[in-house]
């Protein structure tokens, strides 16, 4: 029997386990390997850092969803994996051979080397760091009552990107709630996003992209742009602006919580493996395997993929994720039996929506733009889709988000 090994149950793995367990009837044994016995909705770690939803809301079982007869789930670590012998490296079990390997490790937080990033300012890229965002926040908050040291009512976010934004819209409607823990009104906790890029959100429309700029603003969210980080000191972002040269002082902002939001690569498991990669990213074959290995798929966020005549790969998110699982799984269960393989994997994608909070979004979806409490309303039933093509039905009764009336 062959054995396929699953790397990572993040939205590319758990969805190829769910739908090769449909698939195949004894023709493999899969074996899913992930560092949490739980499944983490990333895309809702903006409203868990900001105090928002418990974390509990966004997390599952893995061990639900798995099928005891054709998987076995074991929490562990991956330390490597090696396309050459074929082999899977864990940090508490014995080496894993396997015939297929599919590597969906996800993403970490790129630095882009920026000095002090690392140690000065709070990454949001699982469960984890959010929650220690959460409690970095309120203890600040605390931490106002006996100084009064106004640093401490103050939250920076590095990088105004789609998670920057969405953080900034959390932290917004979390205003009141710090305030209370402060002692202060709720218009005294300052949050500032500081970013280099030209255009803010420009995965939209100039409408779209201006309506969120907008909303921003009426949040009293400061936006300050064009602003390229240099170093992070504890408590302080030092930045030059645009056309600033090296002999220009450095800009200053202060603030006693300091949130990394700026990018994510692909995990760097990926480059350690001798695989070809920009940023933990390979640029997969129409199969979606390595470019020289047709037993290795890459899924997720460890992989890029060329839209048609485009220049750049299109932008990892989990509805990609999943629709690469959803290809792997098929092309798999093709090749165990011997059937013709699907023809090479091609995107369509369903739209984008990004929330400013809770009850307010944009975006884009089957062609039409959708803006405040109707996009919000949108993006909480693209979060059920995702949550039943993972968790089933079970799952969006009790995580799903049918907090739409307000
Ligand atoms: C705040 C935020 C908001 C977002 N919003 C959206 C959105 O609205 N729409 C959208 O489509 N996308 C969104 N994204 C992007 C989306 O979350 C990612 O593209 C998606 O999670 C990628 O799926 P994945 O399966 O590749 O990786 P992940 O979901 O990150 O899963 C990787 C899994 O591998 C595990 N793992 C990692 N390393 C190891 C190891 N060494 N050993 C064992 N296990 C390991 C991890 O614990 C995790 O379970 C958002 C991301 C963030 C951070």
């Amino acid at each position: 029997m062959k054995h396929i090994v699953v790397l990572g149950a993040g939205y590319a793995g758990l969805r190829t386990v769910i739908r090769l367990q449909k698939l195949l009837h004894g023709q493999a044994h899969i074996t899913l390997i992930n560092q949490n016995p739980y499944h983490y909705q990333t895309t809702a770690l903006h409203e868990v850092a900001a105090g928002n939803i418990p974390p509990e809301k966004i997390c599952f079982d893995i061990a639900d969803l798995v099928d005891p007869a054709k998987t076995t789930f074991i929490v562990d670590r991956v330390s490597s994996f090696s396309p050459q012998t074929r082999l899977v490296h864990l940090i508490d079990h014995d080496d894993l051979h396997y015939d297929y390997c599919i590597v969906a490790l996800g993403f970490v937080s790129e630095t882009f080397g920026i000095e002090g990033a690392e140690e000065n300012s709070l990454p949001m890229t699982n469960v984890r760091q959010a929650m220690q965002i959460n409690e970095h926040i309120e203890n600040q908050m605390a931490a106002y009552q006996p100084n009064h040291d106004a640093n401490h009512l103050r939250i920076i976010i590095c990088g105004a990107g789609f998670t920057g934004i969405e953080l900034a819209g959390e932290l917004a409607d979390a205003r009141p709630r710090y305030a209370k823990i402060a002692g202060v009104e709720p218009g005294q906790i300052e949050i500032e996003m500081i970013d280099a890029s030209k255009r803010l959100l420009p995965m939209f429309n100039d409408a779209l992209a201006n309506y969120g700029i907008r909303l921003l603003h009426q949040l009293n969210i400061r936006i300050t742009q064009h602003a390229r980080i240099n170093k992070i000191q504890p408590d302080l972002v030092d930045y030059r602006l645009d056309g600033e040269d090296s002999t220009t002082p450095l800009h200053q902002s202060q603030a006693g919580t300091i949130i990394w939001t700026t990018g994510v690569s692909g995990s760097s498991l990926v480059g350690q493996a001798g695989l070809q990669q920009r940023r933990g990213r390979v640029m997969v074959s129409p199969h979606l395997t390595a470019p020289n290995d047709d037993q290795l798929y890459l899924i997720g966020d460890v992989a890029a993929v060329m839209p048609p005549n485009g220049k750049r790969p299109y932008p990892t998110t989990a509805q990609i994720a999943l629709s690469m699982a959803n290809y792997v799984a098929e092309d798999l269960a093709a090749r165990l039996n011997n059937r013709e393989r699907p023809d090479a994997y091609s995107y369509h994608s369903q739209g984008t929506v990004a929330s400013i909070g809770n009850t307010r979004a944009l975006g884009m979806a089957s062609g039409h733009s959708y803006m405040g409490y109707p996009a919000s309303v949108l993006k909480k039933m693209i979060m059920n889709k995702s949550l039943l093509e993972l968790g089933g039905a079970k799952q969006v009764i009790h995580k799903g988000r049918f907090d739409l009336y307000h």
